[in-house]
């Protein structure tokens, strides 16, 4: 451990009891994507009290605080704050009990299932150490608090809303995710790390009429169908067997009676890849299949299709990853690692891509070592540890605050001068 990531995590004492508690608070109030008004509050006020010049309400919710500390290298730290519609089952004494009214005017439970919780108090926690300890670095540190990253829109919020304007520009932008792996672990990653997400929404048209005299109608099931099966043959045909890439066909709704043949159909896919040009090109496989056998079937109307949810790939900077993981290892030795590619998504690359800046990404583990370790013995910890998005995932306390606080502040040090 250098001298100055000595000083500056020495600080780790003063502000853990603070750090837990603050954990606790926002996992026990919750707020759904664009709704973070409590934890923006939060955020600001914590930062603000340490002496960052802080903005409020950028893009919606999103905050920046920013500490200038003399000449030197400018950092980012991002953190995601919003929470997802589940029902928490945790059992945890700060377990939340929130609910929301949805967009359907039904009763929506909200839960912290993702550990955006975990991301907003590590970075409030690091930003503290950073102000703590201003004589053992040089440059300017920025935190940003992003909304909804769940539904993708809330890094476009803030850029859409003078992000680049409003905020020093970085050399490098950092955020870390905690995922299901022993809480204690960090694992980093060059190249692709997360997948492109993209949902789409496909309407097909046919033309209505009776059960009983197919002749006189087009079939919109028929043609629903047979999209299905021939979107199989992207991956399985079109993508070489080294090219990783999910598409998922989740839902088709048409028709109503047994003696009506409906006039349209609606399916959902879910498309996941790791780079642009394979993104690409399963997005137009899907388009020209669709165009082919809506035509193929005698269809009146040109399909529609559009893309209800989009994600960037998470493709890791090397030269920065590298430089993160080095000064991992030096201070985590054997609990940091290289993390496996994850087929979940992100939108915090639109942060640095709209600054043009390098960026790296990386996972903290967050699952009891014990209980992970008993399960990984048993060979079941795809059956035994809840994952992201469950209504049981469960991070620790600690030692995951305390790893997700040194990781930052570790992977900042190791830009900042000295
Ligand atoms: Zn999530
Ligand atoms: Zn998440």
């Amino acid at each position: 451990m250098t001298d100055r990531v000595r000083t500056v995590l020495s600080g780790l004492d003063r502000i853990r009891s603070e750090t837990e508690d603050l954990y606790k608070d926002l996992h026990r109030h919750p707020e759904l994507g664009l709704r973070e008004h409590r934890t923006a509050k939060k955020a600001s006020q914590a930062l603000r009290a340490c002496g960052y010049e802080v903005t409020e309400g950028i893009g919606g919710t999103g905050v920046i605080a920013v500490l200038a500390n003399s000449d030197g290298p400018t950092v980012m730290a991002r953190a995601e704050m919003d929470a997802l519609p589940v029902r928490e089952q945790t059992g945890l004494p700060y377990a939340s009990t929130v609910t929301v009214t949805g967009p359907d005017g039904n009763e929506q439970p909200v839960m912290h299932a993702c550990g955006h919780d975990v991301h907003v108090a590590c970075l409030i926690g690091c930003a503290r150490l950073m102000a703590l300890a201003k004589g053992a670095w040089r440059g300017t540190f920025v935190a940003v608090f992003q909304p909804s990253e769940e539904n993708g829109d809330g890094a476009d919020a803030m850029i859409d809303d003078g992000l680049t304007a409003k905020a020093p520009r970085p050399d490098v932008v950092l955020a870390q995710h905690v995922l299901p792996y022993p809480a204690g672990y960090v694992g980093t990653r060059s190249g692709p790390f997360l997948a492109a997400a993209d949902n789409l929404r496909i309407t097909v048209h046919g033309r209505g009429g009776h059960g009983s005299m197919p002749q006189a109608a087009v079939d919109p099931v028929v043609m629903a169908a047979m999209i299905v099966v021939r979107l199989q043959t992207i991956v399985s045909r079109e993508l070489a067997a080294t090219t990783p890439a999910v598409v998922t066909v989740s839902s088709i709704n048409t028709g109503a009676g047994a003696n009506v043949i409906p006039d349209s159909a609606v399916i959902q896919l879910n498309v996941r890849t790791y780079d642009v040009v394979t993104r690409n090109q399963v997005l137009q496989a899907i388009e020209r299949i669709v165009k082919a056998e809506c035509d193929a079937s005698r269809s009146p109307k040109a399909p529609e299709i559009e893309r209800t949810a989009s994600f960037p790939p998470t493709v890791n900077y090397e030269a920065p990853t590298r430089r993160v993981a080095e000064a991992f290892a030096a201070h985590f030795g054997d609990d940091a690692h290289t993390i496996d590619l994850q087929t979940a998504s992100e939108d915090m690359s639109a942060i640095p891509e709209a600054f043009g800046a390098p960026f790296t990404y990386w996972g903290i583990g967050g699952i009891d070592p014990d209980l992970y370790a008993q399960a990984a013995k048993n060979g079941t910890v795809a059956q035994d540890i809840p994952v992201n998005h469950s209504p049981t995932f469960t991070p620790v306390i600690q030692p995951t605050l305390d790893t997700g606080v040194r990781a930052m502040t570790v992977a900042a040090l190791a830009w900042l001068g000295n």
